[in-house]
């Protein structure tokens, strides 16, 4: 038995069995049975089990997000927000299985057709950040195109899979379609990689992982998505509202206290305005309500473990320069306040590394030329946000920027129906939007001849 620590109070929340090697391989063994039938279930009727689903899980929605503050300590809003999620991305899946479609080729001779064929069951890895969100951004796409999943959450975060997992079966979903195995990552993930029934891994964590796990996958060139992480880029502009990107800047990077790989976790500004930028940003972090996650009106909670709170302390190394800083409760906890550095160097660890916590970096630059070689000296990939009011530069710059989610005068990347993922080392593969179902499915041609 594992005992889950609510990070907010360090109690314990719950203690959840790890599931062992026999019974992954059993749960393997169902998912692989119970895709015969799952299959077959015409797409009408596959849709409105998802919809069902979906359904469940908005009855269960204050349940789910109460689960979430508890074991993950995000904060009530964004526990909301995200269960709401899982609901969304069940009703836009549920519309998948009618439109699967394939194509029809000219060819000589008879006709030619195409057909996207379920992939078999398929393995989702999930990290503690998202537990929810992430969960579904695989389970709803991979259930809709006719595959059985088996997923394994976090260990330290599993509570609200195993309920997702019951609300499913509540709903209508057969058994052994979707399974959730909580249980260690050397295990039940390993599994997912080696066992020759599962025939794609969807794997979200660190980029460390998820090399291992691309290379595992190779040994029976299994298909994998990788979402991994980043070392986003916001970039300021002279010419953009510096208010309003002073502003919004902490909550581009403190959101669920760092603990997004989308976090603008390095701040750009241009020379010019870089003095202006600070001045409006120290209220701007000291203005982050950070404390109760369960309160309404908390912006920012604690760190999900004591253990990532002292790796993120170690990025604070006692020559690092902190402009600033802002609150954190005092008592039981993993609690971090905002921190914000300006960086000596770039290739201090804590501007070239990705932190995982709240803690940002604010360095100048010249032009729009430096503003992308800057945003671009990094082996990741994932987001970015850039400040600008003149469109030809807005473009230009989101052109140049090697990221796969950018955001011109905004910090929004995510959204259910819009393409996500990573370039560079912060993934393989897009999740969401409008083809994420396409990718749990392969491309079977067909050619018909008629003489
Ligand atoms: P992690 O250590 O890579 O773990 C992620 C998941 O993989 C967990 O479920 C973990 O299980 C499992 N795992 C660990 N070792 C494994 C192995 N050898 N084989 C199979 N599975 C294994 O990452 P984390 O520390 O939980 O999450 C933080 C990282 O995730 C950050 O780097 C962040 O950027 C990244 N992330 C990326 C995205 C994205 O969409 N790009 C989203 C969220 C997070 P255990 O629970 O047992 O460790
Ligand atoms: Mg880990």
């Amino acid at each position: 038995m594992t005992d889950l620590i609510n990070p907010a109070t360090e109690e314990v929340v719950a203690s959840v069995q790890a599931t062992d090697l026999a019974a992954v391989d059993a749960a393997i063994e169902r998912a692989h049975i119970a895709l015969a039938a799952w299959r077959e279930v015409a797409p009408g009727d596959r849709a409105r089990l998802l919809r069902k689903f979906a359904d469940a899980v908005d009855a269960d929605l204050e349940n789910l997000a109460r689960l979430e503050v508890a074991n993950s300590g995000h904060t009530i809003g964004n526990a909301r927000w995200e269960a709401g999620n899982v609901r969304d991305l069940l009703e836009y899946y549920a519309a998948a299985p009618e439109r699967l479609l394939g194509k029809q080729i000219p060819v000589a001779g008879g006709i030619d057709v195409t057909f996207n064929e379920p992939l078999g069951v398929v393995g989702i890895i999930v990290p503690w950040n998202f537990p929810m969100p992430i969960a579904a951004w695989g389970f709803a796409p991979a259930l809709a195109a006719g595959n059985t999943v088996v997923l394994k959450p976090a260990e330290l975060t599993p509570l609200t899979a195993i309920r997702l997992g019951e609300l499913a079966l509540q709903a209508g979903i057969p058994a052994d379609v979707f399974q959730v195995l909580p249980g260690k990552g050397s295990v039940v993930g390993q599994r997912f990689v080696t066992h020759p029934a599962v025939r794609k891994v969807v794997f979200t964590g660190s980029t460390e992982v998820g090399r291992q796990i691309m290379a595992g996958c190779a040994a029976q060139i299994k298909r994998v998505t990788l979402e991994l992480g980043g070392k986003n880029a916001n970039v300021v502009f002279a010419d953009a509202d510096i208010e309003k990107a002073a502003a919004t800047a902490p909550y581009g990077v403190f959101d669920n206290a760092g603990q997004d790989c989308c976090a603008r976790s390095r701040i750009l500004v241009q020379r010019s305005v870089f003095d202006r930028f600070m001045e409006l940003l120290e209220p701007a972090v000291q203005g982050v309500v950070v404390g109760d996650p369960a309160d309404d009106t908390t912006e920012m909670g604690p760190l999900i473990s004591a253990s990532h709170r002292s790796t993120v302390a170690g990025y604070i190394e006692p020559s690092t320069r902190v402009a600033f800083r802002g609150n954190a409760p005092a008592g039981p906890g993993f609690w971090f306040p905002p921190t914000v550095v300006l960086p000596s160097s770039p290739t201090d660890r804590v501007v070239a590394e990705e932190v995982f916590g709240p803690v940002v970096t604010v360095v100048p630059f010249e032009d729009e030329r430096d503003a992308v070689r800057i945003a671009n000296d990094t082996d990741y990939g994932l987001s970015g946000s850039l400040w600008t009011n003149d469109l030809g530069r807005a473009l230009r710059v989101s052109r140049a920027l090697e990221a796969g989610n950018l955001s011109v005068n905004s910090h929004s990347s995510v959204r259910y129906w819009t393409p996500f993922g990573g370039f560079k080392q912060s993934g393989l593969g897009r999740e969401l939007g409008p083809d994420g179902a396409l990718a749990f499915t392969e491309v079977k041609n067909v050619f018909i001849a008629t003489t």
